[in-house]
């Protein structure tokens, strides 16, 4: 059975709507975190986005939520927002954890 809340969003405790599919639209289109308001995963089960690890039965969960995220208008947006502000956990920009992790500049 599927929730009422939808999407990574709404696992993080943000209000769901209806995905508005367009083409990709660059972040900085959206004052402040508006791009969330043209997510696709919107219409998604948000537990899609947030597989228990990285490997063996969870790379198919992964597949799908990278399938979602292909189709997103605001893909870039999203995973740019993920990697500058160090989400630790889902996929995010069609990026899992890990990925997001080798694009962090290194710390000094
Ligand atoms: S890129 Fe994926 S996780 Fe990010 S808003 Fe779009 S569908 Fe959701």
């Amino acid at each position: 059975m599927r929730r009422a809340s939808k999407g990574v969003f709404a696992r993080a405790g943000r209000p769901a709507e209806s995905a508005k599919r367009s083409p990709e639209v660059p972040m900085n289109s959206f004052p402040s975190l508006n791009w969330r308001e043209a997510a696709a995963c919107r219409s998604e089960d948000p537990e899609l986005f947030f597989p228990i690890g990285e490997d063996g039965p969870s790379r198919r969960q992964i597949e799908q939520a990278r399938a979602v995220c292909r189709s997103c208008p605001v893909m870039r947006a999203c995973g740019t927002w993920a990697v500058r502000h160090g989400e630790r956990h889902g996929v995010w920009g069609a990026m899992t954890a890990g990925e997001r992790r080798g694009l962090r500049p290194s710390r000094p």
